[in-house]
């Protein structure tokens, strides 16, 4: 397995949609394989095939039953609201309070290609919806509210100067 390249905010591969996996292959299982070792690594919690700069919509994620994969993941329901510390590998070292829906039915395929359909709340939940967003190609970012916004813009822009 290989640990593979985070893309960092700022790539525009971050900011593309992915498209559906149609066919799931070897190839497939190989990527998912690199990105369980590439999430452990980080470390975090999930991690979309864009962020290592791969347009297919799939997700790994761990949180703490062992490492799953979900192709051509799907949100066809949310529900509530709950507030909760956000932070992703692709804006590393900052987090933020986030709102957004409690429960999210959650959609896909396994590994295997059998359907899969997963009712999640909270912390579960918030990773489902921060990794479809990934594929989706939006960033947390984009759910901050005003303020929250500005001050992370303020910081990312003086860090992209320092770098
Ligand atoms: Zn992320």
């Amino acid at each position: 397995m290989v640990v593979l390249t985070i893309r960092q905010y700022g790539d525009p591969v971050l900011k593309q949609a992915t498209k559906d996996v149609e066919e799931l292959d070897g190839t497939v299982a190989k990527l998912v394989d690199d990105m369980v070792e590439t999430m452990y690594a980080a470390p975090g919690v999930g991690l979309a095939a864009n962020q290592v700069g791969v347009q297919r919509r799939l997700f790994v994620y761990d949180i703490g039953d062992g490492p799953r994969a979900i192709i051509n993941p799907r949100i066809v329901e949310a529900s509530g609201e709950w507030t909760f510390e956000e932070g992703c590998l692709s804006v590393p070292g900052l987090s933020w309070q986030i709102v957004r829906p409690n429960q999210v039915h959650l959609v896909g395929l396994n590994l295997d290609g059998e359907e899969i359909s997963i009712e999640a709340d909270e912390y579960e939940g918030r990773v489902f919806q921060h990794e479809v967003d990934h594929l989706d190609g939006t960033l947390l970012l984009e759910r901050l509210d005003e303020e929250q916004r500005r001050d992370a813009l303020k910081i990312l822009r003086a860090r992209a100067l320092a770098g």
